[in-house]
């Protein structure tokens, strides 16, 4: 395959060997005109009109670049934040959202169907469905639905038709299936992917709806410092949309380092991870192929971690490209170590992070700064989610108050 630059794929959506669209032939045309709409709307002035005034006076952007002046004194560095926990909804989810929602009504699309794990992703759906008045319908695994109660009762007050997957285990990856389903027998719902998964051209486009993120870092960090660029980017990731999204306009330049950090969950090694780029290795997930967690048969191998949102067994084709060049670096962080990273938050900056982001915090402990680092660390989400986990897994002394 023709390697391209980092942000594009080639004419049949590959990023260097990863990626394309293994669809079934009754999708073909469907991504195929998913790609034509894309390319031909979402680079006019009428979708940038529409997509930057939903971002700024709904979701809430820019998000402050927040420097955390007490994490910058215990690293030795500047360390600032990038506060997408402070979107409408909770997370960066909704920069895609509404993006791809803005490309299903100009499609001439009433309904959107999605898939989600935790919830998270169906609520940012659910969101935007009911603030364009579209219809949403989201397969969410059965056991799912009984872990993450409050998501779907979110999802449901805002109108959204919550669909229970009962084949499999009952959580995310059958879920996927169930949608995938829907959308062969319904070719004219949209399906709206969360992350920079799933065939050509969702990688492409989800990364360039979240770009927005590292553009935003570009403008604040040079108004604060003088300087475009910090030397390295930090970010974690599930399917990698928050990441690509704070990577893509440093790509191209070599002297940011990237970093993508995974879940270890109880350890690399332990049979009980999310760390794809170690374990994994090249094959079909949901439609690209990529890295993935498979066993010697092709079976994907369930992922472990604390945090929904990294619990995924494979990684975008964007992040298996980058990573297998060496232009992105991947670490990875146990359960108890984003633990630590989540209290060590709170009680420095008095920010509760989201599980996924604390793995990104957690990282700061394993690599080498000096004085001259200005780091940012993407804080993909909030904590009010993981409240039950927290509750559960953090020993407070009950002398403390
Ligand atoms: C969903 C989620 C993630 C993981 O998804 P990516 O596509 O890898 O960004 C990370 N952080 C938060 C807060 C999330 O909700």
């Amino acid at each position: 395959m023709k390697t391209v630059s980092y942000l594009e794929t080639d004419t049949l959506g590959f990023y260097g060997d990863f990626g394309g669209a293994y669809v079934p032939e009754l999708l073909r045309e469907n991504v195929e005109n998913l790609d034509r709409a894309f390319r031909s709307y979402c680079f006019t002035e009428s979708f940038e009109r529409d997509f930057t005034s939903l971002l700024n006076d709904y979701v809430g952007r820019p998000t402050p670049l927040y420097l955390a002046k007490r994490f910058s004194e215990k690293f030795g560095c500047p360390v600032y934040f990038k506060r997408e926990d402070l979107c409408h909804t909770g997370a960066h989810k909704i920069n895609n959202t509404i993006g791809q929602i803005l490309l299903a009504k100009h499609m001439g699309k009433t309904d959107i169907v999605a898939e989600t794990g935790a919830g998270q992703h169906g609520v940012a759906t659910a969101t935007v469905c009911a603030l364009m008045g579209l219809n949403c319908i989201v397969y969410m695994g059965e056991k799912d639905i009984e872990r993450q109660a409050p998501n779907v009762q979110r999802m449901k007050m805002l109108g959204a038709k919550v669909v229970p997957a009962t084949s499999g285990s009952k959580t995310l990856k059958d879920a996927t299936n169930e949608a995938i389903r829907h959308w062969i027998n319904h070719t004219d719902a949209y399906y709206l992917i969360g992350s920079v998964v799933g065939p050509h051209p969702y990688p492409e486009m989800v990364a360039y709806f979240q770009s927005v993120i590292s553009k935003e870092i570009g403008d604040q960090l040079i108004a604060k410092t003088g300087n475009r660029n910090p030397t390295k980017v930090i970010a974690c990731v599930g399917g990698g949309s928050n990441a690509a999204g704070a990577f893509y306009h440093y790509y191209d330049q070599p002297e940011v380092e990237l970093i993508a950090v995974e879940a270890a969950g109880l350890g690399i090694h332990s049979g009980k991870s999310a760390a794809t780029s170690v374990l994994g290795s090249p094959g079909v997930l949901h439609g690209s192929f990529t890295l993935l967690m498979q066993d010697l048969g092709g079976q994907v191998i369930e992922p472990h971690s604390i945090s929904a949102g990294l619990d995924y067994p494979g990684i975008g084709p964007l992040h298996a490209h980058t990573i297998s060049t060496g232009r992105t670096k991947s670490f990875a962080v146990t359960d108890e170590e984003a633990l630590e990273a989540a209290l060590e938050c709170s009680r420095l900056e008095g920010i509760i992070p989201a599980l996924e982001s604390a793995h990104a915090l957690a990282v700061l402990h394993q690599i080498a700064l000096t004085p001259n680092d200005c780091v940012i660390i993407n804080l993909s989400g909030r904590g009010d989610k993981d409240m039950n986990t927290y509750q559960s897994e953090i020993q407070l002394q009950t002398d403390e108050s």
